[in-house]
């Protein structure tokens, strides 16, 4: 009798133990699930676009997307008390996936554009980039003026597409998927420049030999985070978030962790 009774009360002890634990997994699942969770404990998701082929802005370690806007974004989210996920995708994905409600925001070393304005909006800029132009030591590139009528590599939709195309003609760019792409295909010959962005240049000349970058930059431009242009509401506590970050000295911490003076 007294040991049935025992079992009694530790089944029931087990019982609630596993509803404990159920009930919680549930709520960790839904919470991964929706974007836009509402309740008080649970923590919104912010989903942040990218494209992890951008060093040292975002890049992949292993499993995980590391970089300068993968910290910023993570501060961000903290700051915010959001739980941040980010998706990689196609660098031309990033605006129309952020018009269409599928991504919160895009953070991906975008710069500003006029033309981009007309389809989404942008936070504070929180770097500045450069465009310049990638050559092999002994090209015969000398400076910006030299590029034209060569063959320029780019990655499509980037700045360095949209300024080559323009300043160049169409006919003499050739659009890769990604930068690092676009740089093997100087290595192997088969462009003979490649213009890009002047902290990803860095990297990839340091990861290949025999190519340098023109001491003559070509474009500036601001780097900043790109939202829906309904959301206002976001827009305006990232950006209240990004202003605490950039005066308590947080975001150039995180700058100089991944770009060396
Ligand atoms: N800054 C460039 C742009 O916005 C390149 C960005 C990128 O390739 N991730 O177009």
């Amino acid at each position: 009798m007294k040991n049935s009774k025992k079992l009694i009360a530790i089944l029931a002890v087990i019982a609630i133990i596993a509803g404990v634990f159920v009930a919680c997994s549930a709520k960790t699942s839904t919470d991964e699930n929706a974007t836009q969770a509402s309740g008080a404990e649970s923590k919104e998701t912010l989903v942040m676009a990218t494209n992890a082929e951008f060093p040292p802005y975002e890049f992949h370690e292993g499993d995980a997307i590391v970089g300068i806007d993968a910290e910023i974004a993570q501060a961000i989210a903290d700051k915010l008390g959001m739980e941040l996920k980010i998706e990689d995708v196609a660098f031309d994905s990033i605006i129309p996936g952020v018009q269409a409600g599928k991504y919160d925001m895009g953070m991906a070393g975008m710069t500003v554009t006029d033309e981009r304005l007309k389809s989404v909006n942008f936070s504070d800029s929180y770097a500045k980039g450069v465009q310049v132009v990638i050559v092999k030591e002994d090209s015969d590139i000398k400076s910006v003026d030299d590029v034209k009528g060569k063959k320029i590599g780019v990655q499509t939709s980037t700045t360095g597409d949209i300024y080559a195309s323009d300043d160049y003609g169409e006919e003499n760019v050739t659009k890769f998927d990604n930068g690092a792409v676009a740089v093997q295909a100087l290595v192997s010959g088969k462009v003979d420049c490649v213009i890009i962005d002047n902290e990803p240049a860095k990297s990839y000349v340091e990861a290949n030999k025999g190519l340098k970058i023109l001491d003559t930059a070509y474009v500036e431009e601001n780097y900043a985070i790109c939202f829906n242009k309904n959301d206002t509401e976001l827009q305006e506590k990232v950006n209240g978030a990004l202003k605490e970050l950039i005066a308590d000295g947080t975001v150039e911490k995180i700058v100089s962790k991944y770009i060396k003076a």
